[in-house]
């Protein structure tokens, strides 16, 4: 079993709650989809997440292995989805520079569509990093800002807080220009028993609310059992749908977009490469039996 609450890195809707997800009706199978994890390190040490966050990061022998297998797979299909995890990605912000190119490199060639999306903690995705993946095909994001107790829920390594710094990063990326850069940032937040202070809402809202490039999700953390901190109050199984829902009925009211869809966790089609070189079907199906590579 898995120690501590929720890792928004790992499980990229674990614990949401969203009226009416928009699932697919059938699989696509001309789609190919890789989940990349570089990294478990993590420059955060978020008070919920069930991770370990051992530093090492993908050998050059793992990375030859993905691409080889990545070059062989692709083309077979009409689309290629990518979306990199962590611990956090941008650590391996070269590994993910290096993939990126080496995909659209196969799509010049194959003429496949080619999508990807990033979970990040936000710390370092200045402007100059964003620009270069969004150069990379890296247009989508979902990074955590926990309203008004984010210091206190997702600090740095160092102890120091982080919300300044991300605010700062979005800011510089919300005045990049939508003609030449069109993006998609969900600012998800994770909701602790009791809170129930929508002033956050009102402060993203002014920041962010005129851009359609950005969106809100609002998220439930549940009790996983197991270490985690002991100064959070996770939300019970049964409250959880009704304060996401007054969330979510507060960020309609003032007009801020909200992230509605759901994507299936594990796809039959979709693969994880873990950092130690290991396969999976799905981020949080970490015990079942491994493919291999064809
Ligand atoms: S930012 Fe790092 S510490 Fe925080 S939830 Fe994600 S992986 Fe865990």
């Amino acid at each position: 079993m898995m120690s501590g609450y929720i890792s928004d890195c790992l499980g990229e809707n674990f614990s949401c709650i969203q009226p009416k997800p928009i699932l697919p009706q059938k699989f696509n199978w001309d789609v190919f989809m890789a989940t990349l994890i570089p990294t478990e390190g993590c420059n955060f040490q978020c008070s919920y997440c069930h991770k370990n966050h051992p530093a090492a990061s993908m050998t050059r022998d793992t990375l030859d292995q993905i691409e080889e297998y990545i070059t062989a797979q692709a083309p077979r299909h009409k689309q290629v989805v990518l979306a990199w995890l962590g611990g956090e990605p941008i650590l391996c912000k070269d590994t993910v520079l290096e993939v990126s190119e080496m995909i659209q490199n196969l799509q010049k060639q194959h003429g496949f569509q080619y999508t990807a999306k990033m979970t990040t903690n936000g710390y370092l995705l200045d402007e100059k990093l964003f620009r270069q993946f969004c150069q990379a095909g890296i247009t989508s994001y979902q990074i955590t800002l926990d309203g008004w107790n984010h210091d206190k829920t997702r600090p740095h390594v160092s102890g120091k807080g982080t919300l300044r710094t991300i605010i700062d990063n979005l800011v510089a990326l919300s005045k990049l220009p939508p003609e030449e850069y069109s993006f998609h940032i969900t600012l998800r937040r994770n909701l602790l028993a009791g809170d129930e202070d929508y002033s956050w809402y009102d402060y993203l809202y002014r920041l962010f609310g005129q851009d359609k490039r950005f969106d809100v999700l609002v998220c439930a953390v549940g009790d996983w059992g197991g270490k985690g901190s002991h100064d959070l109050s996770p939300l019970h199984q049964d409250t959880q749908e009704v304060l996401v829902a007054k969330h979510i009925a507060y960020l309609d009211k003032i007009g801020m977009l909200r992230y509605n869809q759901m994507y299936c966790v594990s796809r039959p089609n979709r693969l994880v490469f873990w950092p130690d070189g290991k396969i999976g079907k799905c981020t949080a199906a970490l015990n079942r039996p491994q493919p291999q590579l064809e």
